[in-house]
């Protein structure tokens, strides 16, 4: 999956990330014994996209995320920081979310409606959210403090996993 795909289904605000053109996806990525081979802005930016992250993801672990699709368009693209900072928050977001912890401003009472009430970004009501991923799976979905059961909510322990 190519990282703007990635960003684009994550709900992110993406909006100060440039968008490589789609002459760029054909290029090739530069393989040395089977690694690929990232010119040094890229290196640079996923360093800096990594900071303040916590440590919850590395320069390395970020770079080996990326497709050979995403190096070519980063490579092409003047500024490929906001990209990776974007994919690096959304990397660790995803691990947050599987843990069953809202990520850092997931503190708005929102309602799906597979879910029920749930914390999103901003009190919103929708069809699916992030979360409906914990419910299929039955791992803990973090609830808004006020949660009320009524005939829009699913059974209090659908998607409740302790
Ligand atoms: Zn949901």
């Amino acid at each position: 999956m190519r990282l703007a795909d990635i960003l684009e289904t994550q709900s992110l605000p993406i909006h100060a990330a440039t968008v490589a053109t789609p002459a760029t996806q054909g290029l090739k990525v530069a393989k040395v014994a089977g690694v690929a081979a990232y010119c040094s802005k890229i290196e640079k930016a996923a360093e800096k996209a990594c900071k303040g992250l916590s440590g919850h993801i590395t320069q390395a672990v970020l770079l080996t995320k990326l497709s050979p699709d995403d190096v070519a368009e980063l490579e092409a693209c003047s500024d490929p920081l906001p990209f990776l900072r974007s994919f690096a928050i959304a990397l660790v977001w995803a691990t947050f979310r599987r843990d069953g912890i809202a990520p850092p401003g997931w503190d708005q009472a929102a309602h799906c409606d597979q879910c029920g009430p749930v914390l999103l970004w901003a009190q919103i009501e929708v069809a699916g959210c992030p979360w409906c991923w914990n419910r299929l799976h039955k791992v803990k979905i973090p609830r808004p403090k006020h949660y009320e059961i009524n005939e829009r909510s699913p059974s209090p322990t659908q998607g409740d996993a302790a």
